[in-house]
């Protein structure tokens, strides 16, 4: 029996679609299975500023959708569904089960990336699609003119602050140290920008309203002292966790489900490659995923020929 693709591609986003493209330029018969539109991460990024050959800087779904057509004109195929589960990893012919159908394949490349992690404190869950979100690209239209929270103090807290910024009246970062995270560029850029403030020390404690938000219940680090700080809308960065929980004990990984990789992205298991960020170290920069993407791809290009 004959596997039905060479390659079968966990993910479109910029790890998958660019592992895509080169797998389909190398005539491997290549399928891309993604669950929701691809692009990923792209698709809730406003502008792109560090991805190379873009001096101006470039919107997230126009690469995406400039990414996604390139790697169809070679040759790949996108299939819309839920990878559920793998099977038959250690064999010649791989198994992958999707809402729809199963495929089988002589190599996988798990692209599968990641989602911002949730704050874990009440309301959070209650108030979600109601003023509590974790894309300031996708939700921030909604709270136009009015005064919002920022939760965090990494590069995704400050870089959607910043868009933020834009369009609401005020941004009010939250964060439960007194010193950002960030890179400093993105720093000054928060600190120059007149209607980004910040609350140092500060953790949420709940989150409050009625039928929509109203307020972060807040805590004083240092003075102890819990209020209400209103805001129509919280957006919360406090960091990412890998979409990997469909491979459970089927590959080594760490505690979080980062799936460990060499520098060819090879897995614990031969034919199969984890790229971009579900797999352990990656640096989730853009320009890091489409290195990792093409770097599984030939790997796998050079696993069939062996
Ligand atoms: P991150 O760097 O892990 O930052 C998470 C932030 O949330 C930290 O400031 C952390 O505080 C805070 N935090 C974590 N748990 C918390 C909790 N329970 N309560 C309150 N605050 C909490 O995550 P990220 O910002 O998503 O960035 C992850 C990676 O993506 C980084 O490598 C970053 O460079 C990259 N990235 C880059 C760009 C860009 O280049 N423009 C944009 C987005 C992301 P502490 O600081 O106290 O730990």
């Amino acid at each position: 029996m004959d596997a039905d693709y060479d390659v079968v591609i966990l993910g479109a986003g910029a790890a998958g679609l660019s592992a895509g493209l080169y797998t389909a330029r190398a005539m491997m018969k290549t399928l891309i299975v993604e669950c929701l539109g691809a692009g990923g991460q792209l698709m809730i990024t406003d502008e792109i500023e560090n991805y190379p050959g873009f001096p101006h800087g470039v919107k997230g779904p126009e690469l995406s959708r400039d990414m996604e057509e390139q790697t169809l004109r070679f040759g790949a195929e996108i299939a819309y569904t839920e990878v559920e589960g793998l099977d038959d990893l250690d064999m010649p012919i791989k198994v992958v089960h999707t809402n729809d159908r199963d495929y089988t394949a002589k190599t996988i490349i798990i692209a599968t990336g990641g989602a911002h992690d949730k704050l874990g404190v009440g309301g959070e869950d209650h108030f979600a699609g109601k003023g509590v979100s974790y894309c300031a690209v996708c939700d921030g239209n909604f709270f136009r003119g009015q005064d919002v929270v920022v939760i965090g103090g990494g590069d995704s807290a400050i870089d959607e602050g910043l868009y933020l910024s834009g369009i609401v009246n005020s941004v009010t970062v939250i964060h439960r140290r007194d010193e950002l995270r960030a890179t400093k560029l993105l720093q000054e850029r928060a600190f120059h920008s007149p209607n980004v403030k910040f609350l140092w020390s500060h953790v949420v404690e709940e989150f409050v309203g009625n039928e929509i938000l109203e307020a972060a219940r807040v805590k004083d680090l240092k003075s102890g002292e819990v209020y209400d700080y209103p805001a129509a809308a919280a957006f919360i960065y406090v960091g990412f966790h890998p979409n990997t929980d469909y491979l459970k004990d089927k590959l080594d990984m760490d505690p979080q489900g980062h799936i460990y990789s060499d520098i060819h992205m090879r897995t614990s298991i031969p034919g199969v490659y984890a790229c971009g960020d579900a797999r352990a170290e990656s640096t989730r920069q853009l320009g890091a995923a489409v290195g990792d993407g093409i770097t599984a791809a030939l790997a796998a290009y050079h696993y069939l020929g062996e």
